[in-house]
């Protein structure tokens, strides 16, 4: 089969991975010359940790296992299996992980309290006071700002696939065609659109005003190196608040014993860290706009 893939982002570019490792040939086209979509500005996370129990941890657990396969035949992807830390300062804190660690998931998390000795020993970059903290060690990361790239050399290298930079797909025109920007026409057996959160003009005409999406705003900061590595990821406690695997009796003791801060609460912050592999940290207040 012929693929026509669309943006080239990491939705877009896994997509072309599978195809052409099914035997498929693939044509991706991208708007911009390389992508420059959320793909190369986030975190990098493999979040398992958060996850609700059920399908949705079965997919992050299944999308870490891609991730580090493709991550032993593409070494520059950077992943690197470093877990997570979640530092807990009180009582109600370290309640809502333990009820986490009892969890019939736990296991397949690999979630654990640490005492705050345990938890240096792992991430002796953690400073302050803490009395615990939630280890995560399915969390992982990769890097973001050349996963794709990489992706795309190994993929060029197969022979099976055709990359088409500086094109905008303006139009679905038959079921396995795709028209350009130039007036080109692009025919295969099937397209994936992956054009990321770009919802106006091809996506809106083709799914209609009623999209099934909410928008999540996030603000990321990176520094210069830190001089140490950051082992291990890191999130704040109020992560809990807004992670579905949290919820429960826990959960709603800190939210009514230990309301997060007004200006926090009303944007539903949350702050997550992690280590780029030129040692500077990565860090970013995620905000849920529902
Ligand atoms: C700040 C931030 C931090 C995040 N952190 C994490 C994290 O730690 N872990 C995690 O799993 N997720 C994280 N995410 C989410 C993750 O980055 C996105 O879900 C993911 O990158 C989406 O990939 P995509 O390929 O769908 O979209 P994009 O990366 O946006 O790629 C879409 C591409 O399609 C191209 N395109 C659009 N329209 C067309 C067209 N008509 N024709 C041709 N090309 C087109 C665009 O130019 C773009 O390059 C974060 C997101 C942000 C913004």
């Amino acid at each position: 089969m012929r693929v026509i893939v669309v943006g080239a982002g990491v939705v877009g570019t896994m997509h072309a991975w599978h195809a052409v490792n099914r035997g498929h040939e693939v044509v991706q086209i991208e708007r911009e010359s390389e992508a420059r979509g959320a793909s190369l500005r986030n975190f990098g996370q493999i979040w398992v940790s958060g996850r609700a129990a059920g399908e949705e941890l079965e997919t992050a657990l299944r999308a870490r296992e891609l991730w580090e396969s493709i991550g032993e035949l593409v070494p520059d992807l950077g992943f690197r299996p470093c877990g997570s830390l979640t530092p807990l300062r009180t009582g109600l804190e370290t309640a809502v992980a333990e009820a986490a660690v009892a969890g019939p998931d736990a296991a397949a998390r690999g979630y654990k309290v640490l005492t705050a000795g345990e938890a240096r020993a792992k991430n002796p970059a953690l400073r302050g006071a803490f009395e615990a903290a939630l280890w995560c060690e399915r969390d992982a990361a990769v890097e973001p700002r050349v996963a794709q790239l990489a992706l795309k050399q190994a993929l060029l290298a197969s022979g099976a696939y055709t990359y088409l930079g500086g094109r905008e797909v303006r139009e679905v025109v038959a079921a396995a065609s795709v028209r350009d920007d130039h007036g080109d026409i692009h025919t295969g057996d099937a397209v994936v659109l992956a054009t990321g959160a770009w919802l106006g003009g091809l996506v809106r005409e083709l799914a209609g005003p009623d999209l099934p999406v909410s928008r999540v705003r996030l603000q990321m900061m990176q520094t210069d190196p830190l001089g140490e590595p950051l082992t291990t990821s890191v999130a704040d406690p109020d992560s809990f608040r807004y992670y579905p695997a949290y919820a429960g009796g826990a959960l709603d003791a800190l939210n009514s014993g230990q309301p997060q801060a007004p200006t926090a609460a009303a944007h539903r912050m949350q702050l997550l860290m992690v280590q780029r592999r030129d040692g500077g940290l990565f860090s970013g207040v995620g905000e849920a706009v529902v």
